[in-house]
């Protein structure tokens, strides 16, 4: 299998340090077959979490020729998937020449559930997953403008609540509902491996990721999220020990929004 970390973050991400250059250095330095740059870009108030795109390609394309005979550097995007910004993420998603897009669902309503406390206020914890697999069906279900779906339980991270574990035999069909419209729609899952130092395993967790298979998905691919670059490649080879027993043979790597072959 071959390894890649195609979930990155730079400082054309407000939440993030290195410069591109070390991503890629440090990807070389880990053995990796393919890095995929995919810097954030939310529609949210204030307008800090939108990507300058233009500047981004600017930088990055030269890299990926610096380095085209060390290491495959593809330029992608984690893009938030929110109905209130429909319209604007998919304007930008076609104005430029991304090989790979993944969709995360970060906020609801435009409402950054990470950062915000008062999202939180009145709700159980099963209203709030209840809530955020909703937004995610409603949006793989309207959105095509992204390739794989981010971190699908990347929500057993937050909540006031003491035990923030997702309980998935309550939610199963709805998660269901949303890796069959994600496998009709030719669109796969991430394997989100920032997980492991929090939980010992990624995002989403084995037997989501074995379900999404036995479903009939067969598009993943895997990344770190690092938002340093020294974090670039980190626990991905306990992850394919780890998810590789599901039964996919590779993982899926993009070139221009297509799969490559
Ligand atoms: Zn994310
Ligand atoms: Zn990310």
């Amino acid at each position: 299998m071959r390894r890649i970390d195609y979930h990155t973050h730079t400082c054309f991400s407000p939440d993030a340090i290195s410069q591109p250059e070390e991503h890629i250095l440090e990807a070389i330095h880990k053995g990796l077959d393919e890095i995929c740059f995919t810097d954030h870009n939310d529609f949210v108030e204030g307008g800090e979490w939108e990507l300058k795109a233009a500047d981004y390609f600017q930088a990055l394309l030269p890299l990926k020729e610096k380095y085209k005979n060390q290491i495959k550097v593809k330029i992608g995007i984690e893009v938030g998937l929110d109905m209130k910004s429909k319209e604007k993420t998919e304007k930008l998603i076609h104005a430029y020449p991304f090989d790979f897009v993944i969709g995360s669902i970060h906020t609801i309503d435009l409402c950054d559930f990470a950062a915000e406390e008062s999202y939180f206020e009145g709700k159980t914890k099963q209203q709030f997953h209840s809530e955020y697999f909703k937004a995610m069906k409603e949006c793989v279900e309207s959105f095509d403008c992204f390739d794989v779906l981010g971190h699908l339980d990347y929500v057993r991270r937050y909540g006031p609540y003491k035990d923030s574990s997702i309980d998935y035999d309550l939610h199963q069909d709805i998660i269901d509902e949303i890796f069959q419209i994600l496998i009709k729609k030719g669109k796969g899952i991430e394997i989100n491996v920032s997980g492991f130092k929090q939980f010992g395993e990624g995002l989403p967790n084995y037997h989501e990721a074995k379900r999404y298979y036995e479903l009939g998905g067969r598009i993943f691919t895997m990344g770190t999220d690092s938002h340093q670059a020294s974090d670039v490649g980190r626990y991905i080879d306990e992850a394919i020990d780890m998810y590789q027993p599901i039964g996919f043979h590779d993982i899926t790597t993009f070139t221009q929004r297509q799969k490559d072959e």
